[in-house]
């Protein structure tokens, strides 16, 4: 039987639906077995997103997948970057770029009605976008918008209902327009009134709510349930020309709905984003933005610098605004507001080639598997790509602390104990060597092969 790992490239649900159907599929079929650690995976399948910075994370996560997974492994990439830069990705040497549903219907699976194993508190009750906001890269990928029916999401629902005591309810990229493609008509309101009459013993919250889709069926939903306790509301500004220029539904629109949301449920939390540096933003505009966002309506900011996607009719338009103008908003938000940020990617005209070129050398210099307990990289590899780019001195000086402060007779029995229980052999031995032919004493050096179980 084969192995097979899933490799999500960030921990946000784009493609959670598509993994879980796979993972459905392989854990049924005779011929694969779902494995998590994808160095010991005969096939890994790395679910690439296009999203801002996730755009570079993906490669590295590329990068990391074909450095350390078994020389003779099939890397299949697919998602919303696999979609967006084909040509670019096909270059990678060793990584097969696929059409999600070619890939599905490419392995032999023993055919099956199950659609999701539910990892986690999140269902995922529709895919795809009907807007156009004019900065987002969703509309150039997104294939109209499909739901899904009422009862398979009250059955999903069910199987998390005993052990979860919030359930996020969120479209893949969108949620107010669920029902359209299905039931001809914006059916959110009927579905909140289903769930919460069916599972009333559990919190509710909402995610990725576009503005246009509150109406007051939903809302009047919302007013008789205190336990939807939350609705993400991005209204990323309040200028109304940035707003037009956006696409997005006017200030005015916005702020009655929030307006009605709050004399219904003044406890309800309400989170938003907001973009900062779109083009033609004056200080003026971006004060009005902050002076809006200082009346205390919203629970949590997030707050995203405006990035310029190729391909976007934002990235088009004149009177872009400097970056360091955008970085400098976009920290005074999160100054003012503790809000969460989302810089624009540096390296987003950079080429995607020669992202993964530059993280496959620095991977190249780490040993392969640095920790003994390692991941479960079918969730949120990026994250942990991240880290290892980022936090490999910290690691080392990690071993270097160990090695110096280890003197009496339980410091080393302590720090040997620690070392082994956390690195790999693999890593040892690399820390080794680097400390071997680094600037350290004999003595150090010795005393460094022994701590770190290194054979001589
Ligand atoms: S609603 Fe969201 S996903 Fe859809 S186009 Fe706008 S930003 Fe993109």
């Amino acid at each position: 039987m084969k192995k097979m790992a899933l490799v999500l490239c960030n921990d946000m649900h784009m493609d959670l639906e598509n993994a879980n159907l796979l993972l459905t599929r392989v854990q049924q079929s005779k011929w694969y077995e779902v494995v998590c650690d994808y160095t010991i995976a005969d096939i890994v399948v790395v679910f690439t997103c296009a999203f801002g910075p996730s755009k570079m994370d993906s490669v590295r996560v590329i990068a990391d997948v074909r450095r350390n997974c078994k020389p003779e492994a099939k890397v299949f990439v697919t998602g919303c970057l696999a979609k967006l830069c084909t040509s670019e990705l096909k270059a990678i040497p060793g990584i097969s770029v696929q059409d999600f549903s070619y890939l599905l219907n490419s392995f032999e699976f023993v055919p099956t009605e199950t659609l999701s194993i539910p990892y986690q508190n999140k269902v995922i009750i529709s895919e795809g976008c009907l807007h156009h906001c004019s900065y987002c890269v969703y509309p150039m990928i997104a294939n109209g918008y499909k739901s899904k029916p009422i009862e398979m999401i009250l059955q999903e629902i069910q199987t998390l209902y005993d052990t979860e005591s919030t359930i996020y309810l969120t479209g893949a990229q969108e949620t107010a327009d669920y029902g359209i493609d299905l039931y001809g008509k914006r059916s959110f309101g009927d579905l909140l009134q289903r769930i919460t009459q069916q599972f009333p013993d559990c919190y509710y919250v909402i995610g990725w709510f576009h503005p246009a889709g509150l109406t007051e069926e939903v809302i009047s939903v919302i007013a008789e349930h205190p336990n939807i306790i939350e609705i993400m509301l991005h209204i990323q500004h309040v200028d109304d020309e940035i707003l037009k220029n956006m696409n997005r539904p006017s200030f005015q629109e916005m702020q009655e709905k929030i307006g009605m949301l709050q004399r219904v449920r003044p406890d309800l939390k309400i989170s938003t984003e907001a973009i900062v540096g779109f083009p033609g933003e004056t200080e003026e505009k971006f004060d009005s933005l902050v002076e809006y966002l200082r009346k205390g309506i919203f629970s949590n900011i997030g707050v995203a610098s405006f990035e310029m996607v190729k391909g976007t009719k934002a990235a088009m338009m004149p009177n872009q605004v400097p970056e360091e103008v955008k970085e400098r908003r976009m920290r005074e938000i999160e100054k003012c507001f503790g809000a969460t940020c989302y810089p624009a990617s540096k390296d987003g005209s950079e080429s995607l080639l020669e992202e993964y070129a530059r993280t496959s050398s620095i991977l190249s210099k780490m040993p392969k598997n640095i920790l003994v307990d390692r991941q479960k990289y079918h969730l949120i590899a990026g994250v942990d790509t991240k880290e290892k780019l980022e936090g490999f001195s910290l690691v080392l000086e990690d071993v270097l602390d160990s090695i110096r402060n280890a003197r009496t007779e339980f410091d080393w029995a302590r720090s040997q104990k620690h070392l082994c229980e956390t690195y790999t052999l693999e890593a040892r031995t690399f820390f080794y060597d680097l400390i071997q032919h680094g600037d350290f004493k004999i003595a150090f050096k010795e005393r460094a092969r022994q701590l770190l179980g290194v054979p001589q």
